[in-house]
């Protein structure tokens, strides 16, 4: 298994600013067909934003690097994405607090808050064809496969499988937030750029359990 400690979220954000940058221009691609094609700009900017505030001075604690990391994102990233993540990295960093080594079901705990974080700031809910789509299965199945006995590897690798499987499945779904929405049954067929996203970070989370 692996120890939820400051190494370990070091890893998820070096992973996280890794995957976004080599997969900007899919998102950006993503981004144009029903939105407005800067998504990966986005997301690519405000996690090498990140990465450099953290090189210059890293805060102790897993608690206290997500929140930073968090206003870092909100505070260089316009648009919909990097308030809406911002807060999903302030709010979990809230939830983890002060402790130098997270629990896997603290870590549960800060996954779910996240998620309802985002659900009330987007006002958005599953099925809307957004972020949510791919961010609420992943909490929901992190839950249930600790709950069911599972390690947080194993926690982890089925909330990453859950946020692919559902960012895929925003694709025949209509948009009823953000600027998708706009494009009413047109946003039909595209897979959303924010769920698909999500499901990046997710798997990058994953991906921290191994050193
Ligand atoms: P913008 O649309 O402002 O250009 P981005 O392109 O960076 O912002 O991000 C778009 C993504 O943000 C969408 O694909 C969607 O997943 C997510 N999103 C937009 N509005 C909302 C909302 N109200 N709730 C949840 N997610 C949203
Ligand atoms: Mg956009
Ligand atoms: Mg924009």
């Amino acid at each position: 298994t692996v120890t939820l400690d400051q190494a370990f979220f070091r890893r998820f954000l070096d992973r996280a600013t890794s995957v976004v940058t080599a997969e900007a221009a899919h998102l950006t691609e993503l981004d144009a067909a029903i939105g407005d094609a800067d998504h990966g700009i986005n997301l690519k900017r405000g996690f090498a934003s990140i990465a450099q505030a953290l090189a210059a001075e890293a805060p102790e604690g897993p608690g206290a690097l997500l929140t930073a990391a968090g206003v870092h994102l909100t505070n260089t990233v316009g648009g919909a994405a990097g308030p809406l993540y911002g807060t999903v990295l302030r709010r979990m960093g809230k939830v983890l607090g002060e402790e130098a080594v997270a629990t896997p079901e603290a870590l549960g705990r800060a996954l779910a808050a996240a998620v309802a974080s985002v659900r009330r700031l987007g006002d958005s809910a599953p099925g809307d064809k957004t972020m949510v789509d791919a961010l609420q299965p992943a909490a929901d199945a992190y839950a249930e496969a600790l709950a069911g006995g599972g390690d947080v590897v194993v926690a982890l690798d089925a909330a990453a499988r859950a946020a692919r499987a559902g960012a895929e499945a925003t694709v025949p779904l209509q948009a009823r937030r953000g600027r998708a929405s706009y494009l009413g049954e047109r946003s039909i067929g595209h897979q959303d750029p924010g769920a698909t996203s999500s499901a990046l970070l997710i798997t990058a989370l994953y991906e921290a359990t191994d050193p």
